[in-house]
């Protein structure tokens, strides 16, 4: 029976079999780095903060204590977590994170620094925590996320201990949002396999018919486009679709930090802020503006995410692979368009989607990147 604070981490007993392992051997020393890798939506960054947490807690990880519950609300001062609001991390963020990982834990024996997306990391950023890495002061623990191992420079991968998590399968996720989140089982299963087992898409397309809805008319529109004028308004459109879904979600989340950090500050009648509680949230405010940027980006990357299973899906069709669709929903419109078209052209449009968010990543302007996109997913009439 694994101990609580892994409860709310699912399907991925491999990898908390290794780290409980770690924390139960903690007493005799804890390996100074490790990465945590696996596929957006796996859990990486709340796998991190639950090992970070287990080590930290007398009892290895009871979920309860208050070692545990600042941990776990990430007010814990002897956890230093370094998240991407940006779009990229900067050498000063590594800078300042690998000076206070000299200064050793305030509370327990342990300091134990994250780094969210570590993949983010410049060349140069590399090279500064590389040097941390070689020479770890007594006590620091390195925790860093990245989709996979490649993502990391090989000097970095050579210190580090390897935790993968898997990505689970469709049935997988359906099962949790059933069980946890009371989504009707059908629905469940179609939420999925569209999230294609991102287990905070699915939910998120379980529980919002506006996000299912706006994915939707995404996808409708890129299966219509038939013309360079439609190309052009389509790609006005999937820009206006990713802003207000990137909005929506930004008001979600920033409400529900809000709530978490009222509760952890005692706070409970929520309608008038004591004076004590107001810096607390104010400096909460401002780290919230500060993602907006980054928001837009990660929604026209999920926009770009759904394209490609949605053309996917048009190659399976003409390859007759006989696979279940990602996007049964659309299947007439996805027929018609294999008709109307070769697998070749699919592979090539599958290409130019990969190659549009290569772009975006690299800040290209993005109505420019998006509107060369839409013309190249034409399908004729
Ligand atoms: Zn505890």
């Amino acid at each position: 029976m694994p101990t609580p604070i892994w409860r709310e981490l699912f399907g991925q007993s491999d990898a908390i079999a290794q780290l409980e392992q770690a924390v139960s051997n903690r007493d005799s020393g804890v390996h100074h780095a490790w990465l945590m890798t696996g596929p957006p939506g796996s859990g990486r960054s709340n796998m991190a903060v639950a090992f970070a947490a287990a080590l930290l807690c007398k009892d290895g990880g009871c979920a309860t204590c208050h070692s545990c519950t600042l941990a776990m609300s990430g007010n814990h001062p002897d956890i230093n977590l370094l998240t991407t609001e940006k779009v990229g991390i900067s050498i000063e963020e590594v800078r300042n994170l690998v000076v206070s990982a000299q200064m050793g834990g305030s509370m327990g024996r342990y300091r134990i620094m994250i780094i969210e997306d570590a993949d983010r990391m410049a060349e140069r950023s590399s090279n500064v925590l590389l040097k941390a890495l070689e020479e770890p002061p007594a006590g620091t623990v390195w925790i860093l996320c990245a989709p996979s191992e490649a993502d990391m420079l090989p000097t970095i991968r050579s210190r580090v201990r390897r935790i993968a998590l898997k990505t689970p399968s469709v049935e997988e996720v359906a099962k949790l949002l059933v069980e946890r989140d009371s989504i009707e089982h059908s629905l469940a299963l179609t939420v999925a396999a569209e999230a294609q087992s991102h287990i905070g898409m699915a939910r998120r397309l379980g529980t919002s018919v506006d996000a299912r809805g706006r994915r939707k008319d995404t996808l409708v529109a890129a299966l219509a486009i038939d013309t360079v004028t439609n190309a052009v308004y389509t790609a006005e459109r999937w820009i206006e679709l990713a802003r207000r879904d990137a909005d929506a979600l930004t008001a979600e989340r920033d409400a529900d930090e809000r709530d978490e950090l009222l509760r952890v500050l005692g706070v409970e009648d929520t309608s008038k802020l004591p004076p004590y509680a107001r810096a607390d949230v104010k400096a909460l405010e401002e780290s919230q503006k500060k993602r907006a940027t980054r928001s837009l980006r990660d929604g026209l990357d999920r926009i770009l995410v759904d394209l490609l299973s949605l053309f996917r899906d048009v190659l399976m069709v003409q390859l007759s692979a006989g696979v279940p669709l990602v996007n049964e929903s659309l299947k007439s419109q996805i027929d018609s368009v294999a008709q109307r078209s070769t697998a070749q052209q699919s592979l090539e449009k599958l290409h130019q989607i990969e190659l549009a968010r290569t772009r975006i990543a690299a800040n290209v302007k993005d109505l420019m990147v998006l509107e060369a996109l839409a013309v190249n997913l034409k399908t004729k009439r």
